[in-house]
């Protein structure tokens, strides 16, 4: 059983290595399958709720869109962000199942707010790869989007940098026939994999997310900065569109401004917050 364990924690660590046991490990492991078991009472008992945040441009001065993030309402923890479940969820394969409870409620939202003519723009959904790879995925979203009367325009799809190149030839198709639908694809934490760029170019990606990493210190520390702005140009040349995520301050959204990106996602706009607040927001 030591064993096992330490050989967890070497594929952890990303193969090619070796571990020895050690005692900790044995309480992250219970600590795991503890995890895992109340990730399944969460989904049997209806435990996960979207929270939206809009995205702005700031340059037309109105919202283009919103994303859902996935909270977990436990009962007695109360609410839990995705950074503590999300990583044990995917590991599992149980992110397949939360993810696609996620789709369906955030799509009702959208699908009911522009029914009642508010405008959220995009709704961006965050999936894994692990999730578009499923044979069923496509036909069963053309389903939700037939039932539901939700438009393939209104939707965005955000897969992470480390997903697409993991197996970039594979994302290469899937995301062809997603884009194929009519569906927005957009890169998320740009900057923070490792990217070939020869397959950069062949992605039918629409939209370029910079990552909260570079933003946090733009306009201080000076290598963020040329970081930021060497991102700004590859997306451009690339013909994306450029989002910055994690904008707190107007200095940050200043520098992102005068450098060429208009669309801003950050708490300096909003914090995500629940569908009723965001009906709320719409309305005024
Ligand atoms: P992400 O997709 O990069 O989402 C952006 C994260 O940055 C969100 O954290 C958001 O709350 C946070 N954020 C936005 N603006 C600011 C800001 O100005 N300052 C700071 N400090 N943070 C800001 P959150 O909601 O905790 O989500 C974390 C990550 O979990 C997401 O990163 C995404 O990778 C994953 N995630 C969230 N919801 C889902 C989901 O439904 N499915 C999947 N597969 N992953 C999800
Ligand atoms: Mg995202
Ligand atoms: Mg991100």
């Amino acid at each position: 059983k030591f064993a096992d364990t330490a050989m967890y924690k070497a594929k952890d660590e990303g193969r090619d290595n070796y571990q020895f046991y050690a005692s900790d490990m044995t309480a992250l492991a219970f600590e795991r399958v503890v995890m895992e078991s109340s990730l399944r009472v969460a989904l049997k008992e209806d435990q996960f709720v979207v929270y939206f945040q809009p995205q702005f441009n700031i340059v037309e001065n109105k919202i283009t869109g919103m994303e859902a993030l996935v909270r977990w309402q436990h009962p007695q923890i109360g609410l839990v962000p995705p950074g503590k479940f999300i990583p044990i969820a995917e590991e599992s394969g149980l992110i397949i199942e939360i993810d696609k409870i996620v789709m369906k409620k955030a799509m009702e939202c959208f699908a009911s707010w522009y029914q009642e003519g508010l405008n959220p723009g995009k709704l961006a959904l965050n999936l894994a790869m692990k999730q578009l790879a499923q044979k069923d995925f496509i036909p069963q979203l053309l389903n939700e989007m037939h039932t539901m009367g939700f438009e393939p325009s209104w939707l965005a799809l955000e897969v992470t940098e480390g997903q697409i190149m993991n197996n970039p030839k594979a994302s290469i198709k899937k995301l062809n026939q997603i884009s194929d639908i009519g569906i927005e694809l957009a890169i998320d934490d740009f900057g923070t994999g490792y990217s070939s760029l020869a397959y950069l170019k062949k992605l039918p990606l629409d939209k370029l997310k910079i990552d909260q990493s570079f933003v946090r210190d733009i306009d201080v520390d000076e290598d963020d900065a040329a970081i930021t702005k060497a991102i700004i140009a590859l997306g451009k040349s690339l013909n994306m569109q450029l989002i910055a995520e994690g904008v707190e301050t107007v200095d940050q959204r200043d520098f992102l401004l005068k450098n060429g990106c208009e669309n801003i996602q950050g708490f300096l706009y909003s914090k995500p917050l629940p569908a009723e607040k965001i009906k709320e927001l719409l309305k005024s």
